[in-house]
């Protein structure tokens, strides 16, 4: 393993007034943390080639690597490309590729290429060129005789990443790492990132090997435990004892390991055990089904969905009881229950799944928005969660949907185990 040290250098002097919000920085400090490339100092500059070139010799003067993003445009202000390659004492020269793919990407867009985009095509001399399918200005990567390097990204966050998270990390996992890198991914429901990260952060800054990272995705927490090891076995041994100690730390959460996403694991949970699951939807509108038919056999899986928007279809569709509609109401505790029991014994599906609630923009009788009753029932199981999703933002309605319905996979996960919560 080869230790190396990075910064960060975000150019850009909207940047610099706030208008924009730095995600490339955080973005980039992530996956290097996850590569075990230290950070150790980040920088915001101008589009200023003076000051710039001044952060770059500092930067460079004390880290092994810097990466820039932002300033690879075509306007007159875009300077990073120029002002790097005159610290590396590189000339810029014309890239016919390059020149092609910015071509190509103007056409495919239907988009009229001016002369000033050809200063895109001009890379530094001897550089490896970053290709970018998601727009027009390529990264690159310039290594100087004495091993330092920087590299160049757009500074739109949609070309960034995927320049990052392709051929940049695999650039820099070739440059760090003497074996191969073995991992494994950790799914967590129910749990948040940062009280997540509370939990292991002794454990996430001692260890090194394997390394330990959280991402946060919507409504989940991945955890990825990665090793480096000389082969794939060494790799696990490595990862196992990690994955078991916290895997036993979090059973409340931990829904298993490996997948995209909790309704992938529904999925395939549910085909591997060879039993169907059906769901009485009401504020998720279909999106319980929706999410299942998303993964590919999902036909092994889901019997039905009904969406029963309607007292009315409540009752006459799913059996839902007069007193329950007139009493407790739609959304409760009690209609939960009687939804998924409803499309159980129609559908006559080994689990069935309900959802209830207030999606907002408004509450209704008194009750808030985001009162959400999810329901799961199954041999010998019968659960109703009672959730509080709203959040008081704009999209609260899309939030309160989609964490309705990937709670109703969580309970749908419970049942397959038989367990309660
Ligand atoms: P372009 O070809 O679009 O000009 P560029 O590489 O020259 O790309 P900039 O002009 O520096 O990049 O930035 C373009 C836009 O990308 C900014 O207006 C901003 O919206 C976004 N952006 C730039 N840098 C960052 C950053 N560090 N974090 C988040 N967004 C950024
Ligand atoms: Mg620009």
């Amino acid at each position: 393993m080869i230790v190396l040290n990075a910064e960060i250098l975000c150019v850009g002097t909207e940047l610099l007034l706030g208008d924009v919000v730095n995600t490339n920085a955080s973005d980039i400090a992530r996956g290097l943390a996850h590569l075990g490339i230290n950070v150790y100092h980040q920088a915001v500059v101008g589009d200023n080639p003076g000051r710039l070139a001044d952060c770059l010799r500092e930067s460079l003067s004390r880290s092994d690597l810097v990466l820039l993003t932002g300033g690879l445009g075509p306007t007159y202000d875009d300077l990073t490309k120029e002002t790097v390659a005159a610290h590396f004492g590189r000339e810029l020269v014309l890239d016919e590729e390059s020149l092609q793919a910015i071509e190509g990407y103007y056409a495919r867009t239907g988009r009229r290429m001016t002369d000033n985009n050809r200063k895109q095509a001009m890379m530094p001399r001897g550089c490896r060129i970053l290709p970018n399918p998601n727009g027009t200005a390529p990264g690159c990567i310039l290594e100087g005789e004495d091993g330092k390097t920087a590299i160049l990204m757009p500074g739109p966050p949609r070309e960034m990443r995927p320049m990052f998270d392709g051929p940049v990390t695999d650039y820099l996992m070739r440059r760090t790492h003497d074996g191969i890198l073995v991992s494994r991914t950790i799914n967590f429901f129910g749990i948040g990132e940062s009280a997540l990260e509370d939990q292991l952060r002794e454990r996430m800054i001692a260890s090194t090997n394997p390394t330990i990272a959280p991402y946060a995705k919507t409504s989940e927490v991945q955890l990825r435990v990665t090793a480096r090891a000389s082969d794939e076995a060494e790799g696990n041994r490595l990862i196992e004892p990690v994955v078991q100690e916290i895997t036993a730390a979090f059973p409340e959460y931990v829904y298993g390991m490996d997948f995209h996403s909790i309704n992938e694991a529904v999925v395939r949970r549910y085909t591997e055990a060879g039993k169907t699951l059906a769901c009485a939807e009401s504020c998720t509108g279909g999106l319980v089904a929706a999410r299942l038919v998303e993964i590919a056999g999902a036909s092994a899986v889901l019997h039905c969905g009904v969406v029963a928007y309607a007292n009315q279809a409540k009752r006459e569709l799913l059996g839902v009881r007069e007193e329950t509609l007139a009493g407790p109401g739609a959304v409760s505790r009690e209609c939960a229950l009687e939804m998924a029991r409803g499309i159980r014994r129609l559908s006559k599906a080994d689990v069935a799944v309900s959802t209830t609630g207030y999606a907002g923009p408004q509450g209704a009788d008194g009750e808030p928005v985001g009162l959400v009753y999810v329901a799961a029932v199954g041999d010998g199981f019968e659960e109703v969660r009672e959730l509080h999703l709203a959040r008081g933002r704009a999209d609260d309605r899309e939030h309160i949907r989609f964490m309705a319905s990937s709670h109703a996979f969580d309970l749908a996960l419970r049942a397959l185990r038989g367990q309660k919560c």
